[in-house]
Parts: C-alpha cells; sequence; structure tokens
C-alpha cells in the first residue's frame, strides 16, 4: 500500500503520454507553447511501463491516461494492452477530447479499456469552437456515439465559464441523461496558462443553475474521488461536481501524476516535481521506487485554490496539458 506524508493512502496515477494537443482550449493552452518537449526527451512506452509496473506492485489500482490529447500518441492502443495484461481488474481508464475518438474507439476497446471521460464544454458550435480555438464539435459529436456504439462507458467532464458556456449546464446534463452517460462539472481551476480574462463558475453557482428548474440531493463523494455527486429528485439521474475551491477537496486526495517526459507531480497545484526518466532508460526499478517514496513523502495537505481570496495567492503555474489535468 503506498500512503503518503499525510496517512493518505495513494492508489491512483495519472499519465500524461503527451503535453501535445490538437485543441486551444482557453482555461488549458489557448496559445501554442513557446517550444514543447523535444521528441526525444519523452519516455518510451516501455520506460513509462516500467514505472507503471513499480506503481501498481506498490498498490496503484487505478490507471488514466491523460495528456495533452492522449489520441495524439501514435500507438496508445499497445501501451493500454500492455497495462492491462500485466493486472487483472485494475481499473485502467482515459481522459480524451475525442477529436480522434472515432477511428480510435474499436482499437481502445479492443486493447481493454472500459471507461473514457470525454471533454465537452459546449453543445453549440460556435461556443464549442470558441472555446477550444477550432471548429470541433461535429467530430467530438461522432466520437462520443462512436465510444458508445463499441461499448465504452463513458463520462462527460464540462468546465462553466462564465458569459461564455454558463447558459449550457441544464442542455449538457439532458445530452448526457439521454446517452446514460453521467456528467460531471468541473470548477475552472485558474493557472498561469490559461485566458487570463475567463471567470470559471463556482460550484455552488453552478448547483444554482440546476437548482432553478430541479430539486437536488447531496449524496457526497464517492470513495477518493474528486467529484461530490448529486441527484436529481424529479428524474434520478445522478451528476457530479469537481469543487477543488472547496476547503475539504484534498482531504481523501489518492493520486499522483506522471508526465510524458516523466516527472512524478505529487500535487496538480504545485510545480514540484522528482523526475524518474533517469531510473526507467538504465531499467532501474529500485531506483524508481526511491523517487516515487519521496514524492508521496513529499506531497502538499492541499491546493491553493481553496484559499479565499485569489488576489492574495499566487497564481498556479503548472500546465494543465502538461500535468493531464
Ligand atoms: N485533452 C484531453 C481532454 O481535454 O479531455 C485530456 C487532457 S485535459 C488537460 C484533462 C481535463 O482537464 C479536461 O477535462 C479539461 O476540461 C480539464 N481542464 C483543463 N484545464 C482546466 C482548468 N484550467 N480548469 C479546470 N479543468 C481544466
Ligand atoms: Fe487540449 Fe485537453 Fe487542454 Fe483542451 S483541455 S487544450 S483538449 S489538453
Amino acid at each position: 500500500m503506498l500512503i503518503d506524508g499525510h496517512g493518505r493512502e495513494v492508489n491512483y496515477l495519472r499519465i500524461s503520454v503527451t503535453e501535445r494537443c490538437n485543441f486551444r482550449c482557453q482555461y488549458c493552452m489557448p496559445e501554442k507553447p513557446f517550444s514543447w518537449v523535444p521528441k526525444e526527451n519523452l519516455l518510451s512506452f516501455e520506460e513509462l511501463f516500467l514505472f507503471v509496473k513499480v506503481a501498481i506492485d506498490g498498490g496503484v489500482t487505478k490507471i488514466r491516461l491523460t495528456g495533452g490529447e492522449p489520441l495524439l500518441r501514435e500507438d496508445l492502443d499497445t501501451f493500454i494492452k500492455m497495462i492491462n495484461e500485466y493486472k487483472e481488474g485494475l481499473d485502467l481508464a482515459l481522459t480524451t477530447n475525442a477529436f480522434l475518438l472515432a477511428d480510435a474507439a474499436q482499437r481502445l476497446k479492443d486493447a481493454g479499456l472500459k471507461r473514457l471521460n470525454i471533454s465537452l464544454d459546449s453543445l453549440k458550435a460556435d461556443v464549442a469552437a470558441k472555446i477550444a480555438g477550432k471548429d470541433v464539435l461535429s467530430k467530438v459529436f461522432e466520437g462520443i456515439d462512436k465510444a458508445l456504439e463499441v461499448g465504452l462507458k463513458v463520462k462527460i467532464n464540462m468546465v462553466p465559464l462564465k458569459g461564455i458556456n454558463d447558459d449550457e449546464i441544464l442542455d449538457i446534463m439532458a445530452y448526457c441523461e439521454a446517452r446514460d452517460m453521467k456528467v460531471r462539472f468541473i470548477e475552472y481551476m485558474e493557472n498561469a496558462h490559461a485566458d487570463q480574462a475567463l471567470k470559471g463558475m463556482h460550484g455552488r453557482e453552478i448547483l444554482a443553475k440546476v437548482k432553478e428548474k430541479y430539486t437536488i440531493k447531496a449524496l457526497g463523494r464517492e470513495g477518493a474521488s474528486p467529484s461530490f455527486n448529486y441527484r436529481i429528485e424529479e428524474t434520478g439521474y445522478e451528476f457530479g461536481l469537481i469543487d477543488p475551491h472547496k476547503h475539504d477537496f484534498c482531504e481523501n486526495c489518492n493520486r499522483i501524476r506522471l508526465t510524458a517526459e516523466g516527472n512524478l507531480i505529487p500535487c496538480l497545484y504545485f510545480d514540484e516535481a522528482m523526475s524518474i526518466a533517469e531510473s526507467v532508460k538504465k531499467g532501474d526499478i529500485q531506483g524508481a521506487a526511491d523517487v516515487l517514496a519521496q514524492v508521496l513523502k513529499d506531497k502538499p495537505k492541499e491546493n491553493r485554490w481553496s484559499e479565499e481570496e485569489l488576489e492574495d495567492r499566487e497564481i498556479s503555474k503548472r500546465a494543465f496539458y502538461e500535468t493531464g489535468g
């Protein structure tokens, strides 16, 4: 079992397989970064897999592949197969913007993937294009339909932004309910890479929009999930709210993050990281395990989005496209 310096069990590893992306979401990567990590610095799937094995052997039971856009990385299905075959019963999932999903869905399913989280911020083509920086919606819809058709379980992530898509919360919920997909509304997390003019909706504002039409019942957090669940009393539909600005958000944090170049990151908010690249390139299992132990020991107690006044705190410099969200 992996335990961090605050006594929390860590059993969830998120791997960002590339920081590159085919979208330019305003809250994540509005501009192409000045320079990408050079391709030669990316860890190969074999190198990443060495760390995956260390993590699983230590107690990780859940792995999510993310990015940047993970479907931009060639042969992702091979990597999924490698992980899937290593440990039966592992909870293996993927987060994608779905632009390339229609072509990939069957291969991902065949490789052993069961679950997908898909980002969908608008049902209107012009709004989706404004958020993502290009015309994306028809391909995203195609990707969602195909994923459902091949039998993948899909959850939808939406980041509500004031004056942009805040009028679509109920519509996105209805779209998801009609397709038997859970939606999770994610509070916009301020960071230095995002468009600084953006204003996210606070969790209570998101709930207020839902309450304009429905009565909701709070169900609570599902284990260590960051999502606080609610049920619509009129329909029985359940949705989630990911609210990192709330003071108790980090209490049960169970995750660490690995970037494509091998930085192991203990918290999404902070800059701190330690590299496993040298260890995995040498095939040094003990070295990788030692880095993991140190990162767990140093894992911060909580993020700083939860502090009251944004003006008084330093903005997070961590890029979501690097950590994988
Ligand atoms: N490209 C894939 C996608 O968009 O689904 C995977 C990577 S993306 C960084 C993972 C998740 O982080 C997405 O659901 C995205 O909406 C979310 N995200 C990115 N930047 C965010 C921010 N500033 N605040 C809240 N969520 C953010
Ligand atoms: Fe790309 Fe996902 Fe970031 Fe949007 S949120 S820019 S799709 S990595």
